[in-house]
């Protein structure tokens, strides 16, 4: 665990977070400012900065994870497909220095802007309680 570290911090359940999915190595919950309705991170719970920085056989469990919840997702809710980004380094746009994938659902016809809404957190509540699931 990193020190200053915010995804660690939500990892070890120091601070709070809209819970998705967990398993032993991974934890996805809803972003704080989503894109879109439904927008989550998949992170793993040990830490690494970004990509290159992951060894292969993380990337790999958390990438069956993304997928996992993705699937999930496009069963429980209105969600005509979805967007994977995963953002390394700060000229790129990565805020969060611990590496995680957005899952971001889209429906169509809708349009869609990369920058961060403000977030509802009695909606976000409720939806991290429709989207929960266990393994
Ligand atoms: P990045 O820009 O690094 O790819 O994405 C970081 C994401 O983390 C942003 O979309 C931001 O809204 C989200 N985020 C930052 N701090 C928190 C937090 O404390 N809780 C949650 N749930 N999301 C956060
Ligand atoms: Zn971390």
């Amino acid at each position: 665990m990193k020190n200053d570290c915010v995804f660690c911090a939500i990892a070890a359940g120091e601070i709070p977070s809209f819970k998705i999915y967990e398993d032993d190595a991974v934890l996805a919950f809803l972003d704080i400012n989503p894109f879109s309705l439904g927008h989550t991170l998949v992170i793993p719970k040990e830490h690494y900065p970004c990509l290159t920085e992951t060894p292969d056989e993380v990337l790999s469990l958390i990438l069956s994870r993304v997928k996992k919840v993705a699937s999930h997702i496009e069963k429980t809710l209105p969600c005509d497909g979805f967007n994977i980004l995963q953002n390394n380094g700060a000229a790129a746009g990565q805020t969060v220095g611990h590496i995680h994938f957005h899952i971001v659902p889209r429906m169509n016809g809708a349009q869609l802007s990369f920058e961060s809404g403000k977030g509802d957190m009695e909606a976000l509540k409720a939806l991290a309680a429709k989207l929960h699931f266990e393994n």
